[in-house]
């Protein structure tokens, strides 16, 4: 199945419906563009097939697929295209950002954005909502199709559209075992990745040859008690104000609290 062709068949459909002008067109525009975006989200999985196995994806519904796409995809958590630090965040020399930047193109944030938006159109209006006198805002629903079609058509008209450019990295999470994809565009980067399942973190940099380095992001805490220090393990997310453990030797109960240091100027 090709569904770039597919998206494109849809994306024609919708602007045909968008066309006729009529407000009762609009939802099947919407059911178009919907088909359109979710066969742009099946093409991308294939695009990742080397780390997303079409086992795991082949039955799965769009918004599932999205979801994993999301995690994989350092680019795809972004907002927006014009707040994306490329430079600042990976070191990419300035002349490197304009071809990274039509990939971006293609940015399932906004994608599954714009899906969303349109599902709430696709259902008859709920009894609370009829009786409160509301009504589809069909103008609003019109700026949205057209905005997404838009959106499409840049999409599917990218040069690099399905480009998987860069280095993929796994792991099985030390805490709670689920598998961490992610996708990072230069081997020379190191890039914090979080379990989307649990608290751990990780710092993964490169070390050739398709291996990766997975460092903890853990810390050492020792009790505060003078007479016991008794040393926890901690990952970086549960390091948090307020956050606190009972010492297994002591019993004591330690809490995080912010804390400011003074220094005795040297000269005075
Ligand atoms: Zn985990
Ligand atoms: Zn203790």
């Amino acid at each position: 199945m090709n569904y770039r062709s597919k998206s494109r068949e849809h994306l024609k459909a919708a602007s045909e419906q968008l066309e006729t002008g009529s407000d009762s067109a609009l939802k099947y525009a919407a059911l178009e563009l919907r088909m359109a975006m979710e066969a742009v989200t099946y093409d991308r999985a294939l695009a990742f097939k080397e780390e997303f196995p079409t086992e795991e994806y082949d039955t799965w519904q769009p918004k599932k697929v999205m979801a994993v796409l999301l995690e994989i995809d350092p680019m795809t958590d972004k907002d927006s295209m014009l707040a994306f630090g490329l430079e600042e965040e990976y070191g990419v020399p300035a002349k490197q950002m304009t071809s990274l930047g039509t990939e971006e193109v293609l940015n399932m944030s906004v994608l599954k954005k714009h899906y969303d938006a349109l599902g709430s159109f696709l259902h008859i209006q709920t009894i609370k909502s009829t009786k409160g006198g509301k009504r589809v805002d069909h103008e609003k629903l019109r700026k949205r199709c057209e905005e997404i079609r838009g959106y499409l058509y840049k999409v599917l008209s990218s040069p690099v559209f399905n480009s998987t450019l860069g280095v993929f990295y796994s792991l099985k999470c030390a805490e709670c075992g689920k598998k961490i994809r992610k996708r990072v565009l230069r081997r020379e980067n190191t890039i914090k990745v979080e379990c989307s399942n649990c608290i751990a973190s990780y710092r993964v940099s490169d070390s050739g040859a398709n291996q990766s380095v997975w460092e903890h992001l853990q810390q050492e805490i020792e009790c505060a008690n003078a007479v016991c220090k008794k040393k926890i393990v901690v990952w970086e997310k549960e390091i948090r104000l307020g956050a606190n453990w009972e010492c297994l030797d002591c019993k004591g109960k330690n809490t995080f609290v912010l804390g400011v240091n003074y220094e005795k100027a040297l000269n005075r």
